[in-house]
């Protein structure tokens, strides 16, 4: 595949999800504009359809690389390290167990 065909395929997904979504980003509300992966990229998430919700830039880079258990858990860990507080958002990553994608 060259890469001309990989940006297609990336855009059509892109579309796909951004309709999906309506535009927003799934964790915060606001105005999505990347694919987030579910399962990591970095745990074996692939970029398809099934494994990806539209976000916005920051929640995207709250959830960078961490792997919960389910996506609500996710959603509650990025709302609450964004606008309760890191410190908060780190104890909720503790209790829940979640673990880096990488070291999986
Ligand atoms: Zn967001």
């Amino acid at each position: 595949m060259n890469g001309a065909e990989t940006d297609t395929l990336t855009n059509s997904l892109f579309n796909r999800v951004y309709e999906k979504f309506e535009g927003k980003c799934f964790y915060c509300g606001g105005h999505g504009s990347e694919l987030e992966h579910v399962v990591p990229y970095s745990a074996g998430g692939k970029k398809e359809f099934s494994n990806l919700v539209l976000s916005c830039l920051r929640c995207n880079r709250v959830a960078w690389g961490w792997h919960f258990s389910s996506l609500e858990e996710k959603k509650r860990y990025i709302l609450i390290y964004r606008f309760v507080g890191r410190n908060e958002g780190r104890k909720f990553r503790e209790n829940v167990g979640a673990i880096r994608g990488s070291k999986i």
